[in-house]
C-alpha cells in the first residue's frame, strides 16, 4: 500500500502510555533515557514522565555525506554525552523510528561500550531495520508522518498591526 502511517499528537500520547506500560511490565527500570534528537526528544519526554525517569540526555546524530564518497553514514555531533554519566547505568535509547536502523545502531553501540545495559524504544520499527528494538509500539513498512514534522517550519509574516 502507498498509504502513509499518520501519527497525530493524540495518538502519540496513547503510544507513550502503552510503551511505558510495556517497559514497566517487562521489569526494565532505566536510570537514564537517552534521546536521539530531534524526533527522539518527544519520545524521551513522554516516556520520562510515564516511567517517572527524570535523568534525560540528548544525542545529536546527523547523516553525513562523506567527501569523495557516495556512502552516507550517521555521525554523532558534539556535544556527545559524557561517558562518565553513562557508566554502570541502565540506559533506554529513545527515538521516533528505526528505518534502516543505522542511526539507532550507532547510538546503541556507543552505549553498549560505556554502560551497564542498553535497550531501545521506538514508536515505529520497519522490517529492514538492522536493530531490533526491545520496545516497539508499531511495526510498519510505510512512510510515517509525524505530527512534529508533517508541516514545514513557520515563516515570519509581516505584522500589519504592530508595524502600523
Ligand atoms: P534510520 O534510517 O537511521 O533508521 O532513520 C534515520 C532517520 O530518518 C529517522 O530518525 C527519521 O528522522 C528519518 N526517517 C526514517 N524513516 C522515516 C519515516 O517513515 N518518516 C519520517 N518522517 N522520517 C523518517
Amino acid at each position: 500500500s502507498d498509504e502513509r502511517e499518520n501519527l497525530s499528537y493524540e495518538l502519540f500520547g496513547t503510544a507513550m502510555r502503552e510503551m511505558a506500560q510495556a517497559i514497566a511490565d517487562d521489569g526494565y527500570e532505566p536510570d537514564i533515557i537517552l534521546s536521539i534528537a530531534r524526533g527522539g526528544l518527544f519520545v524521551a519526554g513522554g516516556l520520562g514522565y510515564a516511567l517517572d525517569v527524570k535523568n534525560l540526555h540528548v544525542m545529536n546524530v546527523e547523516f553525513y555525506t562523506g567527501v569523495g564518497t557516495t556512502l552516507d553514514m550517521p555521525v554523532m555531533l558534539p556535544p556527545v554525552p559524557n561517558v562518565v554519566d553513562l557508566s554502570k547505568k541502565k540506559v533506554l535509547v529513545a527515538d521516533d523510528v528505526a528505518d534502516t536502523g543505522r542511526t539507532l545502531k550507532l547510538v546503541h553501540d556507543f552505549c553498549a561500550e560505556h554502560t551497564a545495559e542498553v535497550r531501545s524504544a521506538v514508536i515505529y520499527e520497519k522490517p529492514q531495520s538492522l536493530v531490533k528494538c526491545e520496545y516497539v509500539w508499531k511495526h510498519t513498512d510505510r512512510w510515517i508522518n509525524f505530527p512534529w514534522s508533517v508541516e514545514p517550519p513557520v515563516v515570519r509574516r509581516e505584522n500589519q498591526v504592530r508595524d502600523a
